[in-house]
């Protein structure tokens, strides 16, 4: 997978990129990062790319040319792949827009900076808008690791577990059980029982209960959109009919 990252701040990028599992991806052929200065495509002499907004108001807007100069000089016109502007104004990222754009053998992706970009990039170059959250940052090369970041590791074999996506929170729609290490005691906590007991069987229906029971207490609006079996419904509605206080390691 790669992506194209057009940014007047290519510099923030290295050391996130180049760490852990982005680096073994990368390392790996899964996945291509290019991050393009969009000041290298500017025409006139002091490589101007920001310019008071029309109307007044305080702040700098990024301006239209270098953007499709340089967008439409990588990618051609009209661009060979998606184009995605980071704006707290696009649609919330989640993990199933991660899985929807994880599809994309190439992404690109614009990171505003100051007041933002000029109207005319959004309205006739980007073919989707992504926020990161209901917050304002000071530009969006952040929010353009964290799509990075969430759709790379979905790639077949980023993760060094093949199944390392599958049970994460979110991917289907629960959020997810759990972990513990060695040591199996500290400072007094014990690791549950049924976790060291070698029963595949009981770890997996305790796993299962845990994540239900997780995404009950914390995130009920999630349950309602859930994939659950009939079995999952059952321990559900024991549930409800038990004390609503029962802690998660009560189980
Ligand atoms: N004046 C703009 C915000 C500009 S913030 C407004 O009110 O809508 C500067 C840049 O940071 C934006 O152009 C965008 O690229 C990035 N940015 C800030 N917050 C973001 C968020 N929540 N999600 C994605 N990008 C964000």
């Amino acid at each position: 997978m790669r992506f194209d990252v057009f940014t007047l701040f290519p510099e923030v990028f290295g050391p996130y990129l180049h760490t852990s599992i982005l680096l073994h991806a990368q390392e790996n052929g899964l996945l291509e990062v290019h991050l393009h200065n969009i000041r290298d495509w500017t025409s006139d002499r002091h490589h101007v790319t920001d310019d008071e907004p029309y109307g007044g108001g305080g702040g700098m807007v990024m301006k239209v040319e270098p953007i499709f100069a340089a967008v439409e000089g990588e990618l051609g016109a009209p661009p060979a792949c998606p184009v995605i502007l980071l704006t707290p104004q696009g649609r919330l990222f989640n993990q199933q827009i991660a899985q929807e754009l994880a599809q994309q053998p190439r992404l690109a992706l614009i990171c505003g900076r100051y007041e933002g970009v000029d109207e005319r990039v959004r309205a006739h170059l980007v073919s989707d808008e992504i926020s990161i959250g209901d917050y304002v940052l000071t530009g969006g090369e952040l929010p353009a690791l964290v799509l990075i970041d969430a759709i790379a590791r979905l790639a077949p074999g980023a993760l060094g577990d093949p199944d390392g996506a599958w049970d994460d929170s979110h991917a289907a729609g629960l959020l997810e059980y759990p972990h513990y290490t060695r040591p199996p005691e500290f400072r007094g906590w014990e690791v549950p029982e049924v976790l060291v007991s070698g029963d595949h069987g009981r770890v997996a229906r305790w796993r299962r209960q845990q994540s239900l029971l997780r995404t009950r207490q914390r995130r009920p609006d999630l349950l309602e959109k859930a994939d659950l079996s009939e079995k999952d419904r059952q321990f559900l509605s024991q549930l409800d009919a038990e004390d609503e206080n029962m802690d998660v390691q009560d189980i």
